[in-house]
């Protein structure tokens, strides 16, 4: 009887034995509270707030690269192709298998220098260093690899000055380029034998940005390497980017008007005080490019109506999982955004927006417990008519995560509110 009793007892003991465990669970579950999500929907517009005034988002000040957060304006691709112009009997400019190496090496230079960034050597002291985000990318059709060799007798050369000048001349682009709408089309011509004859004619490195193509002479006459001709390339597309010559009022406050003839610094004046090293000045370097000089270039390329913007590798329309953007600590978008990946504010961050944020298709805003949205006026979509989730909001306790709105934003291709979420 004994044992029977002994078994029975500590049949019973196993039963309560799991209570301790169970008590913790739930203890656990009730001292973590469940992470709630839900989808946040700014509420109808209201006029007791009148419109403040605000920075217009075409300002260049809105476009500067934060140095401790790149991935916050994402790096631009431009699309380029080039076009080898030559005579007929194909002895004024490369041959194919030289021009296509001489030319991916061009290109290749012509993007270090992009990436590299230095002084501007007539800027304020203190003025900060900021990297460009702007590449190019070679941009091939079906069948063909962005290389083109053209053999025409009228079009083949470029003239700068005199009777025959046809330097700002639409022809050879209108007759040869390749998707002008949507890539940079380049057009390497030469300067005639008989201009480069003439003592007064300048046959070196030169061109013009027209639209969104460019004409670009002295590159074969002259035998140089690719190395020493990336600053041309990049000076030209920088006006075809919308910036002016940094020698004259350009605009920009950290630039510095000057007579622009110091091709090298050297010791003596006025070089030793004159010369300058922008990429938009005539120069042996043109390497510097400023905050106001990029953040130009990033505001046009923003801009949805510029035809500059066209020919950029659409990088924003999908969500590429390495460009999902975390903000951790206070930052301003003054001016517009297309991300590549989901935007979270993180607990303790705050994001204010204020200009057009594209958000990739299928992507989310997620507010987290403890992170803020200010909403100023913003207008959220898929820049490529994609859907995005739209904003969603976590709480977790008493921690929310806010939405704030300063002026009524407008929420782009994004799902419609649910039956269940509108009553909410
Ligand atoms: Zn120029």
């Amino acid at each position: 009887m004994a044992a029977k009793s002994d078994i029975r007892t500590h049949k019973r003991w196993a039963k309560w034995h799991h209570w301790p465990a169970l008590f913790c669970v739930l203890l656990t579950a009730a001292c973590a509270p469940p992470l709630r999500t839900e989808r946040y929907f700014p509420p109808p517009p209201h006029d007791d707030k009148p419109p403040r005034p605000t920075r217009s988002c075409a300002d260049w000040r809105g476009y500067l690269p934060d140095t401790a957060h790149p991935e916050h304006l994402p790096m631009r691709h431009l699309r380029v192709n080039f076009h080898v112009m030559n005579s007929a009997d194909s002895s004024h400019n490369f041959q194919p298998d030289e021009g296509r190496a001489y030319l991916l090496r061009l290109l290749a230079c012509c993007n270090e220098a992009l990436d590299t960034n230095i002084r501007n050597w007539r800027s304020p002291q203190g003025t900060p260093v900021l990297p460009r985000r702007y590449r190019y990318v070679l941009s091939p059709q079906p069948g063909d690899d962005g290389i083109y060799f053209h053999y025409d007798d009228s079009l083949y050369y470029f003239i700068s000055q005199g009777a025959n000048q046809n330097n700002y001349s639409r022809k050879v682009i209108d007759k040869y380029a390749v998707g002008k709408d949507s890539i940079l089309n380049i057009f390497l011509m030469v300067h005639p034998d008989d201009s480069i004859k003439s003592s007064t004619y300048r046959a070196g490195g030169q061109g013009i940005a027209l639209g969104t193509a460019l004409k670009v002479a002295g590159i074969f006459e002259t035998k140089e390497p690719p190395e020493n001709f990336d600053g041309l390339v990049n000076h030209e597309v920088g006006h075809i980017l919308s910036l002016s010559h940094a020698w004259v009022e350009d605009g920009c406050p950290d630039t510095d008007p000057h007579p622009n003839k110091c091709w090298v610094w050297g010791p003596d004046p006025p070089c030793n005080e004159q010369a300058t090293n922008n990429m938009m000045d005539y120069n042996a370097y043109q390497i510097a490019l400023t905050p106001c000089q990029i953040g130009r270039v990033h505001a046009v390329m923003a801009n949805e109506k510029s035809a500059v913007r066209k020919c950029l590798l659409p990088t924003w329309c999908e969500r590429n999982p390495t460009r999902d953007v975390v903000i951790r600590d206070s930052t301003v978008w003054e001016g517009a955004r297309d991300l590549e990946g989901h935007l979270t504010i993180a607990p303790g961050g705050s994001l204010k927006i204020h200009c057009r944020l594209s958000m990739p298709a299928g992507t989310r805003i997620t507010v987290q417990p403890g992170g803020r949205l200010w909403l100023d006026g913003a207008r959220m979509h898929n820049a490529c008519n994609r859907e995005w989730e739209g904003i969603f909001v976590q709480s977790k306790g008493d921690l929310k995560g806010e939405v704030r709105i300063l002026k009524q934003p407008v929420l782009d291709n994004c799902p419609a509110p649910t039956f269940k979420e509108k009553r909410r």
